[in-house]
């Protein structure tokens, strides 16, 4: 059995926030696996000269591909904010990069959003987009039982997932 078979939703897709960029997640991703993400704004709010550097250089070497979401995702991304209650509290960036998540999503990616911003978390969620916070426990308030990956945090939005996408442990619940 050639890869191509071995996993349906073949082709997956991360998507860095600000506060990934910083702490070059990128760095840790196998290419081989991970077509990695960024928005043009989430670039724009890394402002230190050393994280600047590394970044761009990222960029250049084809680490990290950055793409602006299309408007209808962004327009798709804001409704969704706005029936969760959430716009007020997010940024243009935050919802750029849910829109660019819900795009890459309908492209037929499985897509996951690293992120450590409750808000997006929660905007994601309800949307149905997989998302990783930085820290190992999320920021999240609620107490609910929630599916996660008990190696890597990486949070399922979908409830069929038993695979973790990411690092390929079983996916199990807890309370957070
Ligand atoms: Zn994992």
């Amino acid at each position: 059995m050639n890869q191509d078979n071995a996993c349906s939703k073949l082709k997956k897709a991360i998507i860095l926030d600000t506060s990934a960029l910083i702490a070059k997640y990128y760095r840790l991703l196998p290419r081989n696996i991970f077509e990695v993400y960024t928005t043009e704004n989430a670039v724009r709010e890394v402002i230190d000269r050393e994280n600047r550097e590394a970044l761009f250089e990222a960029i250049d070497l084809g680490l990290i591909t950055v793409s602006n979401p299309g408007l209808q995702y962004v327009e798709e991304a804001r409704k969704k904010a706005i029936e969760v209650g959430s716009i007020h509290k997010l940024s243009k960036t935050d919802i750029e990069v849910a829109a660019l998540a819900i795009q890459l999503n309908n492209m037929g990616y499985t897509t996951i959003v690293i992120t450590d911003d409750y808000e997006l978390q929660n905007l994601l969620l309800y949307i149905g987009i997989g998302f990783k916070p930085l820290r190992t426990r999320g920021v999240n308030t609620l107490r609910v039982y929630r599916a996660y990956c008990p190696v890597c945090g990486y949070t399922p939005a979908s409830p069929g997932v038993e695979t973790c996408p990411l690092c390929g442990a079983k996916i199990t619940r807890r309370q957070f």
